[in-house]
């Protein structure tokens, strides 16, 4: 399946690899007491939250931007035939899904110019890379990849430690390092004026958002900044996965009331379909409307 949104010069697609329900909220939630989870499940349910598994529903997905000048690919997933011993729904995938999903949006491998990995979690950066003769060679053949330097330098030493704790970085990050087709830049990196990356930290160390377009024909590609509509209502909740939980709540804060009442589109990696839409208030908090 894929999606086109069209603003001005510029044409989103979102590019599924899976969707449905994969953690416990109450692990992927770990500050929510049972009571206060019990209240939101009754608004979650059953769209952002599976009432038969009480598993957090989720989109594992890429944005394909088209501007003019350049082919971007926001975020690459889990990818095929990773070992992820850890988590048995991305475990040695083997799937025509995503290649299906990125035809469909009109582009091949070769026609990618830019990999831009919001932060270096694994199923941001799966497919930056694809298994050939037992070696791990980049997908796309003809882009530079965009890192953000602290975040490369924070994963890069975490897994000269100890590799186990973190076989994407081995798998998916290092091979694209290795042939020299990485760029690791600020996290407030600008590209042109269609193309820029916002500093967007806390879930991980330094990670980014991509704003793309101009005003009023804009979009902004939150990454993992966001993982459900309960912290868009309630911006200071964190997730299990979280560098820093407050500096994650203060950045969702300042972009959601950025944006708010904007035409801006906010395009979420996690959200369900549509995964899509404009913020606008909810009480002291902030909610997702889709078109
Ligand atoms: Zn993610």
């Amino acid at each position: 399946m894929t999606t086109q949104i069209a603003l001005g010069a510029v044409t989103i697609h979102r590019v599924l690899e899976q969707e449905g329900p994969f953690f416990d909220a109450a692990t992927f939630f770990p500050s929510l007491s049972a009571e206060e989870l019990a209240e939101h499940r009754k608004w979650l349910e059953p769209t952002y939250i599976d009432p038969a598994t009480g598993k957090v529903v989720l989109c594992v997905q890429s944005y394909v931007v088209k501007t003019p000048h350049h082919t971007i690919l926001v975020d690459s997933c889990v990818g095929n035939h990773k070992p992820r011993p850890s988590n048995a729904a991305w475990d040695r995938m083997s799937s025509d899904r995503y290649q299906t999903n990125l035809a469909a949006a009109g582009v091949t491998v070769d026609d990618i110019d830019y990999v831009m990995c919001t932060h270096l979690h694994p199923d941001h950066v799966g497919w930056n890379t694809r298994l050939k003769d037992s070696r791990w060679v980049p997908t796309f053949p003809n882009a530079r990849y965009l890192f953000a330097d602290r975040e490369y330098a924070h994963w890069s030493e975490k897994e000269k430690i100890d590799s186990e704790t973190c076989p994407w970085i081995t798998d998916s990050v290092l091979p694209i390092v290795a042939a020299n087709r990485a760029d690791l830049v600020a996290s407030d990196h600008q590209l042109n004026d269609l193309v820029m990356l916002v500093p967007t930290p806390g879930h991980t160390i330094d990670h980014f958002s991509v704003h793309v377009g101009k005003p009023g024909e804009d979009a902004f590609i939150t990454g993992d900044m966001v993982h459900s509509p309960l912290q868009t209502r309630y911006p200071e909740i964190g997730m299990r996965a979280d560098y820093d939980s407050v500096m994650a709540g203060r950045t969702r804060r300042t972009i959601f009331g950025r944006f708010c009442d904007t035409p801006t589109l906010i395009c979420t990696a996690h959200f369900p379909s549509p995964s899509t839409g404009r913020l606008t208030r909810w009480d002291d908090g902030f909610r997702i409307v889709a078109d």
